[in-house]
């Protein structure tokens, strides 16, 4: 399935479905699912941690001040939610706004992947450890690999692969604010080079990073829960 209109309409129903998921105990605790949302057909894919309380009550993403920056991130760049999609590794809120335990990523990594699947972007951007370790498929932490990007396989789909800090812990910290901001500054550049065929060089004097090749087989593997 390549067309536009058809994967949109994958993409709704795919919300749908997943919005009576119970594959993890998160489902007891949520008041809804934070499927995602944006621009079916974007190029640029944003994945972040976890919904917190403003999103888990409104069942959209980055709805809170993380999201309130993000949004002036996006405007720095030209950008608005229109053009972009933006998700979550987990859907659901975990309480408190603990951490993501590791079954629950093992729970929620297909929907993810599936959305990857259909909305077939070409940059992804991930904030923060969690959304950059599970798609880059390794342990290494954002601080080592923020702005550096990588191809990867996702989805069954090559994409750019975009480390970038969480929103959230830049508010306070002007030092890494500037450091998401001056890493924000190279997307649309990426998005461009992206759709090309030539390899990626790593900005001035990074460390090259190797490919990744992440679960193609997501499409198999998607399970939902009771629907
Ligand atoms: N932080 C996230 O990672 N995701 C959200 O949706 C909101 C805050």
């Amino acid at each position: 399935m390549s067309d536009a209109p058809d994967r949109a309409a994958a993409l709704r129903a795919y919300a749908e479905e997943t919005a009576g998921c119970t594959r993890c105990p998160l489902a007891a605790t949520r008041t809804q699912v934070v499927f995602g949302s944006g621009n079916p057909d974007a190029d640029l894919l944003f994945v972040g941690e976890a919904p917190g309380f403003h999103e888990d009550q409104n069942g959209v993403p980055f709805v809170g001040q993380a999201g309130k920056l993000l949004d002036r991130l996006l405007a720095g760049i030209g950008l608005e939610r229109s053009d972009i999609f933006v998700a979550n590794v987990l859907k659901c809120r975990p309480p408190q706004n603990r951490d993501p335990q590791p079954e629950e990523i093992a729970s929620c990594e297909p929907h993810l992947f599936r959305q990857i699947e259909l909305i077939q972007p070409k940059l992804v951007a991930t904030l923060g450890n969690f959304a950059t370790k599970l798609l880059s498929g390794k342990p290494v932490g954002i601080t080592r690999v923020h702005g550096q990007e990588q191809r990867v396989t996702l989805g069954g789909n090559a994409v750019v692969l975009y480390p970038l800090y969480h929103p959230a812990a830049a508010l306070y910290t002007p030092s890494m604010l500037k450091v998401l901001e001056d890493d924000f500054a190279r997307i649309p550049g990426l998005i461009e080079r992206s759709a090309t065929a030539t390899p990626i060089a790593p900005p001035d004097g990074a460390p090259t990073v190797e490919l990744a090749h992440v679960s193609a087989d997501a499409p198999e593997t998607v399970q939902l829960g009771l629907f």
